[in-house]
């Protein structure tokens, strides 16, 4: 799961219109944002098989960010952090928008990600490997993105405020999403992570550019 991520930030946005929508997307990719720091801190671990189908990565050792203790942890702590800005019903979202990160890769991960905590004696691991079907973990990670941009849409479209950065940003996401597909495999851990820490961070500048989170005088 890559694009599809987003959806949960732009369902959240939708749901929760007081804090941005840049809070959200980095909140949907929190894990991410951590995995891939930590993959770079030689900390987690990646290799890569080109001959996996849907995804090369051979996600083997990341307890810490992706293990089901250590993504409510981070969905907690989030949580904690943002009602310092937004109390109540928006810091709520922005830690289920951290946990929907994990649920999503429940989905689509091969069984790599561990049900306790890093290093329990228990060390089953979950997923239910979408990936090994492309076609439709693709057409999932579309269809999600896809409906939960036209429910912010429609959301703004109601408050008679311009969709055109929605639209902007679902169409930069399916560039994206494009791209990583037709980009020549990964092969080197250090790289893949700072490729990715490149893209998880201009998606949260590209939402902080196209909407602020005010609101406009339509709906005051
Ligand atoms: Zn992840």
């Amino acid at each position: 799961m890559f694009t599809g991520h987003y959806a949960a930030s732009l369902a959240a946005r939708a749901a929760g219109p007081r804090a941005p929508l840049w809070v959200y997307v980095g909140a949907s990719q929190l894990l991410d944002f951590g995995w891939a720091g930590l993959v770079l801190a030689g900390v987690e671990k990646v290799g890569f098989d080109e001959k996996l189908p849907g995804s090369p990565l051979d996600l083997y050792f990341m307890p810490y960010t992706h293990s089901l203790t250590a993504a409510i942890g981070w969905s907690l702590a989030a949580m904690l952090v943002a009602r310092r800005f937004w109390p109540g019903w928006e810091a709520l979202l922005i830690g289920l928008t951290v946990f929907s990160h994990w649920l999503l890769d429940a989905l689509v991960h091969r069984p790599d990600l561990l049900l306790y905590w890093p290093f329990s004696p228990d060390d089953r691991k979950l997923g239910l490997g979408l990936w090994n079907l492309p076609v439709p973990e693709m057409a999932l990670e579309m269809g999600l993105l896809g409906l939960a941009a036209a429910m912010l849409t429609a959301q703004r479209v109601r408050e008679r405020r311009s969709a055109w950065p929605i639209l902007l940003f679902f169409a930069a996401l399916v560039a994206l999403q494009i791209y990583a597909l037709l980009a020549p495999p990964a092969t080197d851990a250090a790289g893949f992570a700072i490729t990715a820490l490149g893209a998880y961070s201009a998606m949260v500048v590209l939402a902080a550019l196209v909407d602020t989170g005010k609101r406009g005088k339509a709906s005051r």
